[in-house]
């Protein structure tokens, strides 16, 4: 998978790597999904915002088990985190018009992952020529909109498909 250029995350990972808890673990227990960025919770996974996007919209699903090695991922946690892949390519795919999406997971620290603790799949919206019309200013990306804004659009989108 081809990521577009971030130069400030290199001072994210690294204090990721640094950090003795969970981000996923933390955002889960959470009582404020607001503040945590979580948009949806299943019964064996969950959906969060990246507070460091590649591009707008850009969303993780991981586990609720603090888990590493996806080959130990059980098969309800599997078929239900492949169901919220479609889930979030539907509600990204009504809020932002993508051209495309590239989604994958980095497992283990050599392959790039920021936690590698807990594994988490990316999705991430893509646009024609996206990697060019994001301006870089003071060598800090510019973004269409904020992490707040992103989760006023998208949080009622995955409301509506919440099983009551
Ligand atoms: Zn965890």
């Amino acid at each position: 998978m081809r990521y577009l250029t971030a130069p400030w995350r290199a001072a994210y990972v690294r204090k990721a790597l640094s950090m003795e808890n969970c981000i996923f673990c933390d955002a889960l227990r959470s009582g404020d999904d607001r503040s945590a960025a979580v948009l949806y919770r299943g019964r064996r996974n969950f959906i969060l915002l990246n507070r460091y996007p590649y591009t707008p919209g850009h969303l993780m699903i991981a586990p609720r088990r603090h888990l590493a090695d996806l080959t130990k991922a059980r098969p309800d946690e599997g078929a239900e985190l492949f169901e919220l892949l479609r889930l979030a390519l539907r509600v990204l795919g009504a809020a932002y018009k993508p051209h495309g999406f590239n989604t994958g997971m980095n497992l283990g620290r050599s392959a790039g992952a920021g936690v590698a603790g807990h594994y988490h799949l990316h999705v991430i919206p893509r646009w024609t020529g996206d990697s060019n019309f994001m301006p870089l200013v003071g060598g800090t990306r510019v973004f269409i909109e904020d992490l707040d804004q992103t989760y006023e659009r998208l949080r009622p989108l995955f409301d509506r498909h919440r099983k009551v």
